[in-house]
C-alpha cells in the first residue's frame, strides 16, 4: 500500500494523546482503512489496531498534534524530522 502522508509506515505506530485531543473526528473521517472511531460507550476517538495500517495520514491531518507516532518498543518517534519526508 501506497503511503500518501509522508511518515515513515514502519516506524509509526499512531496513539491518540486525550489531553490533546478535541473529538473533532478529522482523523475519523479521513483515515483511509477506516480503523479510527468513536466509541459509543465512552464517547471517545479510538484505533482499531486490527485494521491500522500504519499509514500515519491521522498522525498528520490532526489540527491539534493529538496522534503522536510510536515505534514498536513504544517509544515516542517525532514526526517531524527523520520520519517525514523532505516532499
Ligand atoms: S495510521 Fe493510517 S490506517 Fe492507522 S489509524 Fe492512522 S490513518 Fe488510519
Ligand atoms: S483529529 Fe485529533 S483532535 Fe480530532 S478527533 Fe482525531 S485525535 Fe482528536
Amino acid at each position: 500500500m501506497m503511503d500518501i502522508s509522508g511518515v515513515n509506515s514502519i516506524a509509526c505506530k499512531p496513539k491518540i494523546d486525550y489531553v490533546a485531543c478535541n473529538c473533532c473526528t478529522t482523523c475519523v473521517e479521513l483515515c483511509l482503512h477506516g480503523a479510527i472511531y468513536i466509541d459509543r460507550v465512552d464517547g471517545y476517538v479510538k484505533i482499531n489496531y486490527a485494521k491500522c495500517r500504519n499509514c500515519g495520514v491521522c498522525i498528520k491531518v490532526c489540527p491539534y498534534g493529538a496522534i503522536k507516532c510510536f515505534d514498536n518498543r513504544h517509544q515516542w518517534v517525532p514526526t517531524t524530522s527523520s520520519t517525514v519526508s523532505a516532499d
